[in-house]
Parts: structure tokens; sequence; C-alpha cells
């Protein structure tokens, strides 16, 4: 890391230090070390339940529930600071065991007991300083703390932002305040009521209350974490999916998708015509242009077969540029119009392409054969593709531009 940052996670560190020290004497009683083995177990347990918004930087952020508000009005910073180096080492040395940990550590760990202490130290004079007048307001002992967590938030913030600035991962005032705005007060608030009754239980010394709301924090939160796993889970799947049944070049569904939906569609017993569409002396194109030109022809192609289809037909890219249509809910003099309709429109347009720096229009023609029939019957879809395809065939035969058709059911 760069020498720079290394003095800021220093300075943070030193003036944590300082301020444990400053305090005044500290004296453990039994209830401290209770509440500190507590907290320390629990915040542990919480680690791995912390989400890591490597978004922005590569340095892990920490948006999961912190208890050092409470721990920090109950145990003062030195108290504190023993509380945050055991458990931000505990930390330290779990992220070296299971191999998780960033190469520069060591710094993280220290800049995060810096930062934690200093600024929850702060609180704590401020509740401290703040208590006698909030609390003759109703709710004033709630109503600060929350104003606590929005004051450390703050600066934990604006601390992260220094160092992120100085790593070169925040540059613009944009980034930085797109950086604050991650943070919601429903979590300011959620962090707030934790601490509040932490704070109670702990002052009262309810270890059952206490331990209860811990685990409750742990379940609410584990049921949320495997919930937006299997979320994020599931749209990481449907993404794969759909790119694997997707041709790239145009974006309509490729020959593994076709294999699938003719399978599916060997089981439904409908009216369907397969037809395979080709277009007309593609290879001169590619040859009186180039292979990029010709791409453009594809997609064209592709656009104006889709132009025509409805969302319960299918269109495949089967071949380089041939595509394969599945017709759906229409007679078989329908399926006929359609493509003739089609053969039209690709007589009638005419794709604009850049060539040798000039604009360039290209007119092609297509050719098509058409086979309608009853799946779930003798003949499979897979039969009936190669079944159109011998009609294509007989199209360009018969002279090109043209679709020739063939129905299983007699009328
Ligand atoms: P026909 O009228 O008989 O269909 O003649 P054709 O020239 O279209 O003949 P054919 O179908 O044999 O030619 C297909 C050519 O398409 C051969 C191949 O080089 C080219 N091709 C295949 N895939 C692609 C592609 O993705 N992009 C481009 N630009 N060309 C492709
Ligand atoms: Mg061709
Ligand atoms: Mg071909």
């Amino acid at each position: 890391m760069l020498l720079q940052a290394r003095k800021v996670i220093f300075t943070i560190f030193f003036i944590s230090v300082v301020i444990a020290i400053c305090s005044g004497p500290f004296l453990p009683d039994n209830t401290y070390v209770i509440a500190l083995i507590l907290y320390w177990f629990f915040s542990s347990l919480y680690s791995h339940l912390r989400v890591v918004d490597k978004t922005k930087s590569n340095i892990p952020v920490d948006y999961g529930i912190n208890y050092s508000l409470s721990f920090a009005i109950f145990a003062g910073p030195f108290g504190l600071f023993i509380f945050e180096a055991l458990f931000r080492l505990t930390e330290h040395v779990t992220k070296k065991c299971m191999k998780t940990a960033e190469p520069d550590e060591w710094l993280h760990t220290m800049y995060n007991i810096g930062s934690f202490v200093t600024f929850n130290s702060l609180a704590f004079y401020l509740y401290h300083l703040l208590y006698p007048l909030f609390d003759r307001i109703p709710f004033g002992f709630w109503l600060l703390l929350f104003l606590l967590i929005v004051i450390v938030s703050l600066l934990t913030d604006i601390g992260l932002i220094i160092l992120f600035h100085v790593v070169g991962d925040i540059r613009t005032k944009q980034e930085a305040i797109d950086f604050i705005k991650t943070r919601s007060l429903f979590d300011m608030g959620k962090v707030s009521l934790t601490n509040g009754l932490l704070l109670i239980f702990l002052e009262e010394q309810r270890w059952d209350m206490l331990i209860s709301l811990f685990l409750l924090n742990y379940f609410v939160s584990r049921s949320f974490f495997s919930k937006s796993q299997s979320i994020q889970h599931k749209i990481e799947r449907d993404q794969f999916e759909k790119m694997a049944y997707t041709d790239f070049l145009t974006g309509v569904h490729n020959r593994a998708f076709m294999d699938k939906k003719m399978a599916e569609l060997n089981e439904t017993g409908e009216q369907i015509s397969v037809v395979v569409a080709d277009i007309d002396n593609f290879k001169k194109i590619n040859d009186t242009y180039n292979h990029a030109v010709g791409d453009q022809v594809i997609q064209h192609f592709a656009a104006t077969l889709q132009r025509f289809l409805t969302k319960h037909d299918f269109l495949f890219r089967s071949g380089g540029e041939e595509f394969t249509i599945f017709l759906r809910n229409r007679t078989f003099d329908e399926s006929i119009h359609l493509i003739e309709t089609i053969l039209q429109a690709i007589r009638d347009s005419a794709v604009q392409v850049e060539y040798e720096s000039k604009e360039t229009s290209i007119t092609y023609t297509s050719s098509f054969g058409l086979y309608f029939f009853q799946t779930g019957g003798a003949v499979s879809m897979e039969k009936a593709y190669v079944y159109a395809d011998e009609l294509l065939l007989q199209s360009k035969q018969l002279g090109k531009d043209r679709v020739s058709a063939r129905s299983e059911i007699s009328i």
C-alpha cells in the first residue's frame, strides 16, 4: 500500500492509543470481563456475515451491525481498546487461517482498531456530555444514541474516504458523496436501537437478555444473508443460462436452445411450421465486401425475421447465415402467407453499411423451406427440420428468392 495510506493508518492508530491511555485509570471488574467475552464472541460470530463491498475499492468495508458504541459507553476508551484489539486480531487470525486475508491485512486490522476506538471514544465523551440535556426530553436516550451513531458513521465514512482518496480509489467529490450515500438511515436506526438495548442490559447485568439480543440479531441477519445469497445465485444462473442460449452476433436464440425447444415441442401435439431460412448468394456478399459487412447483413436478416414473429414463435440462428423458425398458432396457409410477406420485405429492404469509408447500400434475397405438421405423432421435430431443410434446397434449385412448402396434415 502507498506510503501515504500507511501514514493515515498509523496516525489514526496512534490517536486511538493516546485516547485509551489518557482516558484515566482502568480497573477491569467481573462485569467487564463477562461483557468483554460476550461481545468478543458474538462480534466474531458475526464476522462471516459481513458484506464486503468490493465494487468501489479493494478495501473491505464493514456494513454489519457494529456493537462498539454500547461497549464504548459502558467500558470507556481503554476498555473499548482492549475489546477492539481482541476482536480485530481474532478476525485477522481467522482470515489468515481461511486464506481470505488481503496481502496487507495487518494494515486493515490496525485501521479498524484505530478508527473504531477513536470515533467511538468520541461518542463516549459526547454521550456523557449530552446525556443530561437529552434526559429531559421523551425518548431522549434513544435520540441521543441515534445521533451518536449518525456522527460515528459519518466520521467513519470520512476516515475511509480520506484513505480511499490517498490510495486513489476515490477521486472526485461525487464519488465521495456516493460513498456516504450507501449508508442508510434504516441501518443506523437498527444499530442505535441494538446498542441502546445492549447498554441497558449491560448496566442492569441482564446477561440472559444480552445474549438473547445477540442471538436475535445473528439469526435475523443469518436468514437475510442466506436469502440474499440464494437470490444472487439465481440471478447469476439465469444470466449464464441466457448467455448459453443466445447467439452473440444477432441476439436471437442459438442452436443449443433450438435443440432444447425441439425436445419440448415433441411432447405438445400442436400444429407447427418448421421453417428454414437462408440468405441467397451470401458468399458473394462476403467476397465483394468483407466478413464484417457480411455480419451486418446477417444481423439485418435476423432483425427482419424477428419483426414478423409473435412472442409465441421461435427464431434460432441454426448456422452461419441460416435461421430456423417455429411458427405456432397458425394454419398452413397463414404460415405460407407470412413467409411470402417476409420474402417481399427482404427484397424491398437495403442494408446500409460503411465500406471503404463510403456509405453503401446492399440488397439481397433469401430462400425458405416450410414444413407443416402436428407434433407428438409419427414425425419428430428433428425429422421435420430435415424435411424443411430439403424444401429449402428445393427453393435454391428452383432459382432462390422463394418458399417451398409441404403440409403433412391433409386439409
Ligand atoms: P446459397 O444462395 O446457395 O445459400 O449460396 P451462399 O453463398 O449463401 O452459400 P453458402 O450457404 O454455402 O455460404 C455460406 C457462407 O457464409 C460460407 C461462410 O463463409 C459464410 N459464413 C458463415 N458464417 C458466417 C458469419 O458468421 N459471418 C459471415 N460474414 N460469414 C459467414
Ligand atoms: Mg446461403
Ligand atoms: Mg447457408
